[in-house]
């Protein structure tokens, strides 16, 4: 098991054994491009059948889409602080806390972001039948609301947003634990989202702040940020630590 690890890596104290131990425990058939491949084609399948049932669009159906977007930003803030990082009572919610805190984090931390092989992608993907909770539970009522209150174009836009707005997490929390490249480095949104989330793997503040992984817009609005910028130099600060709040530096290890 050992040879799956990174040959250099910048390792808290017992971190190494984490990695290795999750490893032991994972089934030997995992296959990272199948669990990547299962989300992407359930993601894929829902927005071609979503959209096929669109007809004659009419210009202020399309304004459901930005709107969308800002509350699945605020969603993914949400669920992030208030059940990934909360032992809650509820069905399901425990195991997402312990799969995100007390497995994830601990598997990565701002000093070793990186996946050591496509057998560790298991520790950042979602489950595959969690997008199709994601799409049955949370998304299809309101399909079924919107299009008794306003129109069926509406609902299906909206359920085609909040599709692709869940790949893209997953695309944009994937890139987050890869390599540093010359892609990722200078991908406007992904070099912001990598040092964004990077500082949120800081045990000193993943409670707390940095909770997006697309857009820092809800950590923006919220103050959750441990950037003391705008919402545009948010959005496109990429790797500067020039405006990192100096008593964030201080809770850090
Ligand atoms: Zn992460
Ligand atoms: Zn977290």
């Amino acid at each position: 098991m050992e040879d799956l690890e990174l040959k250099s890596g910048n390792f808290f104290k017992g971190q190494k054994e984490f990695r290795k131990e999750y490893r032991e425990n994972v089934n030997g058939w995992y296959n990272g491009f199948i669990h990547l491949g299962m989300i992407f084609s359930i993601g894929g399948i829902g927005i071609y059948y979503f959209s096929s049932h669109i007809e004659k669009i009419i210009w202020w159906e399309w304004l459901i889409v930005p709107i969308t977007l800002i509350f699945a930003n605020l969603f993914e803030w949400w669920i992030h602080k208030y059940v990934m990082h909360k032992p809650l009572n509820f069905p399901g919610a425990k195991a997402i806390y312990s799969r995100h805190t007390l497995q994830h984090h601990q598997f990565f931390t701002e000093h070793e972001m990186r996946f050591a092989g496509t057998h560790d992608w298991r520790v950042t993907l979602f489950p595959p039948y969690a997008l199709a909770i994601f799409i049955a539970v949370l998304s299809a009522p309101a399909v079924i609301f919107l299009n008794l209150v306003i129109s069926s174009n509406v609902g299906w836009l909206f359920i085609i947003t909040t599709t692709s707005f869940y790949l893209l997490y997953e695309i944009m929390h994937f890139c987050c634990h890869v390599d540093d490249n010359i892609f990722v480095r200078n991908m406007p949104f992904i070099n912001t989202i990598r040092r964004h989330h990077a500082a949120h793997h800081n045990k000193g503040i993943m409670m707390a702040q940095n909770m997006n992984l697309t857009f820092p817009f809800g950590d923006w609005l919220f103050g959750t940020s441990d950037l003391n910028r705008g919402l545009f130099g948010h959005f496109f600060n990429g790797y500067n630590k020039k405006y990192v709040k100096k008593n964030i530096n201080a809770n850090k290890d």
